[in-house]
């Protein structure tokens, strides 16, 4: 049998097609073109769908399910999306409108939720408690535990990217201030870039980020030996690893993986953030966390999905 899975993001959907060993044998994506009416986004969904197992020659009769990552807070048992701000829609059936056009079982889930799925499929899936911690756009959160995505009786828990580091901190897109997600995200990353790159004009990071400011420019930077890019560097570390020394005490998961663009930096990231922890956290005498790189990329989103299925 087969699964389908579909990340659903502000710019791109992506379908793909999964095997039973989480393995996506055929995926292809189209953009969101949002804003437009769910209901026209979902029809697009279901084409895609349609010929996405098409192409890969395996009829509807050989899919299983099809499972929907996406943005927000879901209404998993019913299958709808109860609120996306950056989707901007309210309360759609996406089970419903699917249904419209395959007669399939449609399960959907937060996309970090499901992207921490993916990734502890891919490990032993002997863990009692697996966290995966995304930085990406913002900072999203999956906590597994027994096998099982937690998200509490209303579907919106494990939101780790809205925990507060400094009361009164810099904004955040949820509406409060200081959360995780306004220092250790890409785009708090390249917030504190820009800053440090206004106060030394000498720094190395405003000639790498002449044309455009990313995420990697201060980590850039800070290789070549330049100091403020150093600088910028150490201190989004230090957001990242107390934010992380937090979620590994609240929950002592047997793994924690990192993901999101920011992982492409490697042991550069990771190294002092394992460092940090073992440091910091609360329990030193006891088995500890493993914290490791995420290794799906791009394809948790879509493997997870497809594995709400299994
Ligand atoms: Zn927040």
């Amino acid at each position: 049998m087969y699964y389908v899975g579909v990340d659903l993001g502000g710019t791109n959907i992506a379908v793909g097609l999964v095997n039973e060993n989480a393995e996506i044998v055929n995926k292809e994506s189209i953009k969101s073109k949002l804003p437009r009416p769910a209901e026209e986004l979902l029809k697009d969904m279901a084409q895609l769908i349609i010929k996405v197992c098409d192409d890969a020659g395996v009829s509807m009769n050989e899919v299983k399910s099809i499972g929907i990552g996406t943005p927000g807070s879901c209404d998993c048992a019913n299958g709808v999306l109860v609120y996306a701000n950056n989707l901007g829609y309210e309360n759609v059936s996406f089970k419903d409108e699917i249904h419209k056009y395959i007669d399939k079982p449609v399960y959907i889930e937060n996309d970090a939720n499901v992207a921490a799925l993916a990734e502890y499929i891919k490990k032993d899936r002997k863990m009692e408690c697996f966290v995966a911690v995304t930085l990406g756009t913002g900072v999203g959160g999956g906590v597994i535990i027994n096998g099982k995505i937690f998200s509490s009786f209303n579907g919106a828990g494990a939101e780790l990217g809205h925990t507060v580091m400094v009361c009164d901190g810099e904004p955040c897109s949820c509406g409060r201030n200081g959360c995780l997600e306004a220092y250790a995200s890409a785009t708090s990353l390249i917030r504190q870039t820009k800053e440090e790159m206004e106060k030394s004009p000498e720094s190395l990071m405003n000639e790498i980020g002449m044309v455009k400011v990313t995420g990697r420019t201060a980590f850039d930077a800070a290789r070549q030996g330049d100091a403020a890019g150093k600088r910028v560097v150490d201190n989004y570390i230090r957001y990242v690893a107390e934010g992380i020394t937090n979620i590994v005490n609240i929950f002592q998961p047997e793994e924690l993986v990192i993901g999101g663009g920011v992982c492409n930096e490697g042991d550069y990231l990771l190294l002092p953030i394992i460092d940090y922890v073992k440091k910091n956290q609360y329990v030193k005498k006891l088995k500890t966390t493993k914290i490791s790189i995420a290794e799906l990329g791009n394809d948790a989103g879509i493997i997870g999905a497809a594995m709400l299925g299994l």
